[in-house]
Order: structure tokens, then sequence, then C-alpha cells
């Protein structure tokens, strides 16, 4: 089952069905936190979504292109979950361009007080930590393993990795991340011709993942700015870590906003559907 945040657009319009069956229906985190904005929030806060306008900060462009083809709860009362995405690498521009600087300020939190509201990470070097915290949950759930330490294995190259799971000397669990469109075109071949060995993939449309986004800031040439994404890196790696079974937040949100685990508002806010054509019918002549 491959998982993807960024390249359902390419797999709805250019793959069609055959791949778009086997997508995980989660949305994109950009869509759960426009409801989350716009429906909870505002709750909390006694406002109509349309009084809030909620900007993005994403690190690239397809984020826009999400936000304006995403279908809407009912919940938002037609209100859009974001109303503006900005490119990492436009605010940058904006900030030049209007010679602003940033002051340091306290960050402003949806959760009010708690103790938990400190700026933290999910697991993983980037924009990747799907797989980590899926591959412990079926290890526990399926085979009751406790996994701790997640460990990749290099495929063809550093941008697709495979990570496993033995018991009594066979594989129980196999998954994979692939990153960026050399990786993802050679796993739909494999999966067309029914030679993909995997049961989970991570799909990122960026090689490196979001860290690496068209979006970021780039050098006055047009490329991406190696120095810069290092220092990213750095930086990330410093935040620390929360896992999500161990947030008392999503606890919260899960009983107070979704009304339990499976309920039917969970799946609505939660999960998406994809409107695919049959291969062809709409090819699109997309240059990643
Ligand atoms: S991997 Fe690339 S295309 Fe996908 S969300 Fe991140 S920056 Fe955007």
């Amino acid at each position: 089952m491959p998982f993807s945040a960024c390249w359902v657009r390419y797999a709805e319009r250019v793959l069609g069905r055959p791949i778009t069956a086997h997508l995980c229906t989660a949305k994109s985190p950009q869509q759960v936190m426009g409801s989350l904005v716009k429906d909870y929030f505002a709750r909390q806060q006694n406002l109509s979504p349309e009084k809030i306008f909620h900007v993005i900060v994403a690190p690239c462009y397809d984020k826009k292109l999400e936000a304006l083809q995403e279908s809407l709860p009912p919940a938002l009362h037609g209100s859009r979950g974001a109303d503006c995405v900005l490119t990492s690498g436009e605010i940058a521009q904006i900030m030049e361009q209007g010679d602003l600087s940033v002051r340091d300020a306290a960050v402003d939190t949806l959760f009010g007080d708690l103790k938990e509201d400190k700026v933290t990470r999910h697991d993983g070097a980037s924009s990747d930590g799907h797989l980590a915290h899926i591959f412990r949950h079926a290890a526990k759930e399926l085979f009751n393993e406790d996994v701790e330490e997640v460990t990749y294995r290099a495929l063809r190259n550093k941008d697709f990795q495979e990570v496993t799971l033995e018991k009594n000397g066979e594989v129980v669990l196999r998954f994979a991340a692939a990153y960026g469109f050399r990786n993802i075109q050679n796993m739909i071949l494999k999966l067309k011709k029914g030679k993909f060995p995997f049961h989970f993939v991570e799909v990122l449309a960026c090689a490196g993942g979001c860290l690496n986004g068209r979006g970021q800031a780039q050098t006055p040439d047009g490329h991406a700015d190696k120095a810069l994404l290092r220092q990213m890196e750095g930086i990330y790696a410093d935040i620390p870590v929360r896992r999500p079974e161990s947030s008392a937040h999503v606890q919260e949100l899960y009983q107070e906003w979704l009304e339990g685990i499976n309920s039917p508002k969970a799946r609505e806010v939660l999960h998406t559907t994809y409107q695919s054509q049959e291969r062809g019918a709409h090819s699109l002549d997309i240059k990643w």
C-alpha cells in the first residue's frame, strides 16, 4: 500500500485506477490541519470558520494546488481549510523585498497553556516518519513485536530504502521508502508487473523529502541551496521528538473533536477518496 501526502494528483491524473486503488486514504497533513483550525479551533474560540484566515507555509508549490482541490468537510460551511499557501522561499522573498526582520517571540499554540506546548517533531530525518510509525504499529499489532529503532537499508540508492521485520528467520513485514520521481517510476513499473514485494511504501515526490522541496529558499541562480539544506537538517534534528501515541493532545483530539478513533467523524475528517481516470484518459505532460 503506497502512502503519500504529495504525489496524489499525479497518481490520479496520470496513473489512474491501477495505482490509486492501492493508495492509503489518509488525508494529507495540510488537509487535516485545515479542518483542525477551521473546525476544532474555531469552535474553541467561538468563531465561525470564515472569520479565520488560515495561512500555510509550505515547502513546495504543489501545496497551493492541493489547497484549491481539497474536498471540504460540511463542518467548514463553505470556508476553505487553507485560505493562503505561501512557500518558505516566498516568505524569504517578501521579507527581503520589504526589508523585514524577525523578532524572537513566543509561538502561539492551538492548545492553550498545557505543558506540552513546545515545538516538537515526529520521528524521522525530515518529512519522512510515516513509515516508521506504521511499521512499529504493524509489528506490535500483527506480530506482538516492540520495535524501538527502525533500521533502513538502502536498495538502489539512498532515496529508495527498505525496512523489514523478521520472525523465526522469515521476513514478515517488508516496507519501503521511495523518494523522488525516478524511484516512484521504478516502483510503479514493478507494481504493474506484479513484482513489488512491499506491504507498505512511503512515497515523497522530492528526493531527500520536503526540506529539499522546490519552494524552499534557493541560491540566486535558482538551484537548491545545499548549505541551507544542511543547516535545516541540523536544526530539525535538534528539535525533540514526540511520538503521536504519547501526546495527550492527540488523545484529547480523538475524544473531544473526532468523537472516538473509528467514529464516522474521524473517518470524514481524516480520510479521503481518489478521483482517478482510466490510464491515458487525461494524460498530462508533467515535468517533475
Ligand atoms: S516531498 Fe516535495 S512535493 Fe512532496 S510535499 Fe514535500 S516538498 Fe512537496
